[in-house]
C-alpha cells in the first residue's frame, strides 16, 4: 500500500562535528529549497561562547523562535524537514534525542580536519539504529587531505562502506567543482556564498569537447584517472545498502561556496527514504498504518516570560494527526486534543490541520509530556529508541532559597523531563542528584532555574562518574542488593533503580559480589 504523502516525505538531520559546517549546509538546502532567500538567515545555534550568559542569549532567540528546531520545505515534489540538532558536546543526549525521529541523516566531514571526536560519536548512534548516512565532505576550497586518503580514514574510523557518488577536481586554490559520478555530468561552478550559481557547463561525458574551454588538460586528465581507479575501487552504489545503513554514498563540495550542493540535495531526495516502520515496545508500527501514532522527541521551554508554555515536539509514525482531534496519551491514560499544533512550513511556524508520517509537529504543552511520550488512535504504545544514556557528572542538588522550595522541585522537575539533564532521587532524605555530560547543563540549569523559577540552587559535586541501570530476573536479590549499596541507588525519572558509581572498576567488582544483578548502560535494556 502506497501512500503519496507518506511516499514524499524526507525527514533527516545534518550532523557534524562542531565548525565542519553543518549550519552552512542546512542554509545552503534552505536557499536551494526556496524557504529562504538569501544566506545568514539561519541562526546559529552555535554554544561554543564560553560565557553561561552568552549561552543562554542563544537559547533565549531560539526559544522564541522555535521554528529552527524543524525546518521543512518543498523540493522536487518531496517535502523535506530538517531536523536541528545542536552543536555543542554537553548537548549530546538532545542530539542523540533527536536522531531517534528522523529516517536519515547527512554527516558533514571537514576535508582538512577529516574525522572528529563528535564525527565518530555521532555516527555510533547512527549505527544503533541502522540509519542510513551520507556523507558530506565540505570546505574542498581549502588545502585538505587528499580524497582517497580521505575516504580511507571515513572509512576506518567510521567503520562503514564507501561509495563516493561525486568527485572533486582539484581541492584548495585549484578546486574547480564537482563531477557527479551518479548523474555523469560535470558542474563548474562560480564560487558565490550569497545565492545559487548557475552551472557554467552541463555535459554527459567526460569526452565532450567542450569542457576544454573549461578544464585545463592537466584537471581533465587527471580527473579520467581518477574516476577510473574510484570505480575499480568503489564499484556502483548500492541502494539496499545504504538504506541499511552499511553504506554511505559520499559527496565532495563547499558549503559556503554552493559547490557540490545541489549534486547532494538531488541524489539526497532521491534515494534518501521515506518514513518506514518504527519500533514499539509492543510490535512494529509500519508507517502506512490507519491509525495515527507518534511520539515526543524533544521539548522546548519557551522562554519569553510572558509565555510560559512549554513546546513538545512530536515525530509522527503512522497514520494522520489531525488538529482538533483527540488523541490518546498513553503513559498518562487520558485523551487530549490540540487546537494549536504548529507546522514547521519554510523556516515560519503556522497552525497545521493534518500532518503525516515523518513530519514533526509542534504542541504546547503545560507539563502534560515527557520526552518519550508515545499518542495514538488509543492503542497502548510505547515508542522505543529514546534511552538515556549514563551522565559523566553527578551533582546534588542544595536548596539556597528555603522560601523557595516548591519552585526549585518544580523547576528541576520540568528542567529534566525537557531532557535538560538527568535526574536522580537519593535516600533517605529525598535528595536530588543532577546527572550531566557537561558543565554547561548545569550552569544552563541554575541560570533558568533562577530566571523561570525564581528559585535558587547550588550544585555539591559528588564523586560518581557512572550510572548503570540496574535489574534482576529475581526480585528478592534486586531488593535485598539496592537494600544494601542503598547509598549509590537514585531513581530516575521513571522510577527505575540507578546504580551509581566512582568509576568503572567499582562497577565491575560490584558486578562481581552480585551476579543475579544485571547493569545496563543505557535506560532502554529491554
Ligand atoms: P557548524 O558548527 O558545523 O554548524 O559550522 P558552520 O556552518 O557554522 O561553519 C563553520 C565555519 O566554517 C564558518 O566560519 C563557515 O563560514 C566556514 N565554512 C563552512 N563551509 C565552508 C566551506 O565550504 N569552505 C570554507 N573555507 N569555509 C566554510
Amino acid at each position: 500500500m502506497v501512500n503519496p504523502e507518506i511516499e514524499k516525505r524526507k525527514t533527516f538531520a545534518i550532523i557534524s562535528h562542531p565548525d565542519a559546517g553543518k549550519t552552512t549546509l542546512t542554509e545552503k538546502f534552505l536557499l536551494f529549497g526556496g524557504a529562504i532567500n538569501t544566506a545568514g538567515a539561519v541562526k546559529r545555534n552555535k554554544a561554543n561562547q564560553s560565557s553561561t550568559s552568552d549561552f543562554m542569549e542563544i537559547e533565549k532567540q531560539r526559544g522564541i523562535s522555535v521554528a529552527t528546531s524543524v525546518m521543512g520545505f518543498e523540493y522536487n515534489g518531496k517535502r523535506i524537514n530538517i531536523l536541528d540538532t545542536p552543536g555543542h558536546k554537553d548537548f549530546a543526549e538532545d542530539t542523540y534525542r533527536t536522531l531517534s525521529a528522523v529516517d536519515s541523516v547527512i554527516l558533514v566531514v571537514d576535508c582538512v580536519k577529516g574525522v572528529e571526536e563528535q564525527t565518530e560519536k555521532l555516527m555510533s548512534v547512527c549505527r544503533m539504529r541502522n540509519t542510513p548516512v551520507i556523507i558530506f565532505v565540505n570546505k574542498m576550497d581549502r588545502e585538505g587531505k587528499d580524497a582517497f586518503d580521505l575516504l580511507d580514514e571515513i572509512e576506518s574510523k567510521l567503520n562503514i562502506s564507501l561509495c563516493p557518488l561525486s568527485w572533486p577536481i582539484g581541492q584548495g586554490h585549484t578546486f574547480k567543482g564537482v563531477y557527479s559520478i551518479y548523474n555523469n555530468h560535470l558542474n563548474l561552478f562560480e564560487p558565490d556564498k550569497k545565492k545559487i550559481s548557475t552551472p557554467v557547463i552541463e555535459v554527459n561525458s567526460l569526452d565532450d569537447e567542450n569542457l576544454a574551454q573549461f578544464l585545463p588538460e592537466k584537471s581533465l586528465s587527471t580527473l579520467k584517472e581518477e574516476l577510473e581507479l574510484v570505480e575499480g575501487v568503489y564499484g556502483a552504489v548500492d541502494k539496499e545498502m545504504y538504506l541499511e545503513g552499511l553504506l554511505a554514498p559520499v559527496f565532495f563540495g563547499s558549503a559556503i561556496n554552493n559547490f557540490g550542493i545541489k549534486e547532494l540535495l538531488d541524489t539526497f531526495v532521491n534515494i534518501a527514504p521515506s518514513p518506514k516502520s518504527r519500533e514499539a515496545e509492543e510490535r512494529t508500527v509500519l508507517a502506512t498504518e490507519k491509525n495515527f501514532s507518534g511520539f515526543v522527541f524533544k521539548i522546548h521551554a519557551n522562554l519569553d516570560p510572558n509565555h510560559r508554555d512549554r513546546i513538545a515536539f512530536l515525530r509522527i509514525c503512522s497514520g494522520k494527526f489531525e488538529r482538533n482531534k483527540f488523541f490518546y496519551h498513553t503513559r498518562n491514560n487520558k485523551k487530549i486534543k490540540f487546537s494549536n499544533p504548529m507546522d514547521f512550513m519554510a523556516n515560519e511556524k503556522s497552525i497545521v490541520e493534518e500532518a503525516w508520517p515523518g513530519d514533526v509537529v509542534g504542541l504546547y504543552d503545560s507539563g502534560t509530556f515527557k520526552i518519550g511520550d508515545t499518542l495514538t488512535e488509543g492503542e497502548k504504545l510505547q515508542f522505543k529508541g529514546i534511552p538515556s544514556f549514563s551522565p559523566e557528572i553527578f551533582k546534588e542538588v542544595e536548596n539556597r532559597d528555603p522560601l523557595k522550595t516548591k519552585q526549585l522541585e518544580k523547576g528541576l522537575q520540568q528542567l529534566t523531563e525537557e531532557g535538560v539533564a538527568q535526574l536522580f532521587v537519593m535516600q533517605p532524605g529525598n535528595r536530588k542528584v543532577i546527572g550531566a555530560v557537561g558543565d554547561l547543563q548545569f550552569e544552563v540549569i541554575a541560570f533558568r532555574l533562577e530566571h523561570e523559577y525564581g528559585a535558587k540552587a547550588h550544585f555539591r559535586m559528588l564523586s560518581y562518574t557512572r550510572s548503570n541501570w540496574v535489574t534482576s530476573k529475581d526480585p528478592k536479590k534486586l531488593e535485598e542488593f539496592l537494600k544494601r549499596k542503598q547509598q549509590h541507588i537514585g531513581e530516575d525519572k521513571d522510577g527505575n533503580p540507578v546504580y551509581l558509581a566512582d568509576n568503572e572498576f567499582m562497577i565491575n567488582m560490584t558486578m562481581r559480589d552480585y551476579p543475579d544483578i544485571e547493569f545496563h548502560k543505557t535506560s532502554e535494556f529491554k
